[in-house]
């Protein structure tokens, strides 16, 4: 998978709308963390959303529970999330939770209701001007340095801003892991 940025962020939500009947089903004297997760995957220009809700009975942050870390997983695993979110998730989780439960202003409250939002945010993978501009090859002066294949004359080769050239399609498959020239590493950006 190509290189990613990933940011996770928990939080108190006090704006929460918690499905009616949860709340029905609350045992007098106990409490519920209502969790809503949102992973985002943004990946050349697009934006995938995905929402998992549930609920959680405890009385004390310690008795969040392997059902509730089973759900998680079993979201994170469908939604094809990478690796690193799933012990991110559960360490905020565990974190925020912790915060609310030791936050007087929340004693008297039965629902306490958590956000959590991880954003995966993949580099375009497809260069355009002005890093890549295209040339047409005049001469059979080089061959691409990714595929090693010469370049045929009177074809497209894509033009990098130090002047190495490659075929697009060669380039295009190298951006997706590595952000620099093969040829020099000057950035791209
Ligand atoms: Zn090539
Ligand atoms: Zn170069």
């Amino acid at each position: 998978m190509p290189p990613h940025t990933f940011q996770a962020v928990a939080r108190s939500a006090n704006d929460a709308i918690v499905p009616a009947h949860l709340l029905q089903t609350l045992q007098p004297n106990s409490r519920l963390f209502f969790i809503k997760l949102t992973v985002l995957f943004r990946r050349d220009g697009a934006t995938t959303r995905h929402i998992l809700e549930i609920a959680a009975p405890c009385q004390h942050v310690s008795e969040l529970n392997g059902l509730v870390w089973a759900d998680i997983i079993r979201f994170l695993n469908q939604v094809d999330s990478p690796r690193e979110a799933l012990s991110e998730v559960i360490f905020r989780v565990t974190i925020c939770a912790g915060q609310m439960m030791a936050d007087q202003s929340n004693a008297g409250r039965r629902v306490l209701p958590l956000e959590v939002l991880l954003v995966f945010t993949w580099p375009t993978t497809e260069l355009g001007p002005p890093t890549m501009v295209m040339v047409d090859v005049e001469e059979r002066v080089t061959n691409c340095r990714i595929c090693l294949e010469d370049f045929e004359v009177g074809s497209k080769a894509g033009k990098l801003p130090c002047s190495h050239l490659f075929h697009v399609e060669c380039i295009n498959q190298w951006v997706a892991y590595h952000r620099s020239c093969p040829i020099c590493r000057l950035e791209l950006g």
